[in-house]
């Protein structure tokens, strides 16, 4: 397949989530932080990642990394398509589900709510699932060795190094009703872990 099909795809979908996080973050900057947990490890996993996001789209616009690329084949394309359009939808509904209570990083808002609706219903954290959904989508389609799977690695490291220092705030600040939720919900897949 002409690599100008992966090259369409990665930019869509790079314009999406960008223009779902957009309005998020603008009006996080509202919003007083009452806690941060914002350490050297969260600003090292928070740089790699945009790093890692920005790679995909020099693939796209220049040929830095061609000595890297491979042919693309249609069943990895359709495929990863499918991936990253169900975590575009993933990353939009957890976003609008966890409405002025997400952050960028670790850190407990102002009126904090704990929410248990939506895709939080059954999983902990919908929002990561849809990052290593779209990152998966991304090293499916993008016929480079590099530029492919580097999103995944970043958002692999950030889902692996964050999720139990995230837990152990939420059940810092919100107690009982946090680990009463841990009980009854697995982290990242329905009914698994
Ligand atoms: N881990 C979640 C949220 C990612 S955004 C997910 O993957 O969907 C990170 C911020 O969300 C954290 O700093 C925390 O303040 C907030 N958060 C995480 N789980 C939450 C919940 N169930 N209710 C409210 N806020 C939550």
């Amino acid at each position: 397949m002409n690599p100008w099909f992966a090259k369409v795809i990665i930019l869509l979908a790079s314009i999406v989530m960008v223009a779902i996080r957009a309005p998020h973050g603008q009006r996080s900057r509202g919003i007083p932080v009452a806690k941060s947990r914002r350490g050297i490890l969260e600003l090292v996993l928070l740089t790699i990642a945009w790093l890692a996001f920005f790679l995909p789209l020099i693939w796209v616009v220049a040929p830095v990394l061609a000595s890297a690329d491979y042919p693309l084949r249609p069943l990895p394309f359709f495929t990863g398509t499918l991936c990253l359009a169900l975590g575009l939808w993933l990353f939009h509904r957890s976003h609008a589900d966890l409405g002025t209570n997400w952050s960028i990083t670790l850190e407990v808002r102002e009126k904090h709510r704990l929410v248990t609706q939506g895709l939080y219903r059954r999983i902990r954290h919908p929002m990561y699932m849809a990052l290593l959904l779209y990152s998966a989508g991304q090293a499916l389609v993008l016929p480079n060795y590099v530029a492919g799977p580097s999103y995944g690695v970043a958002m692999a490291l950030l889902v692996a190094l964050r999720v139990g220092v995230e837990e152990r705030m939420m059940l810092e600040e919100f107690g009982k009703d946090y680990s009463e939720y841990m009980a009854r919900t697995k982290r990242l897949v329905p009914g698994v872990w």
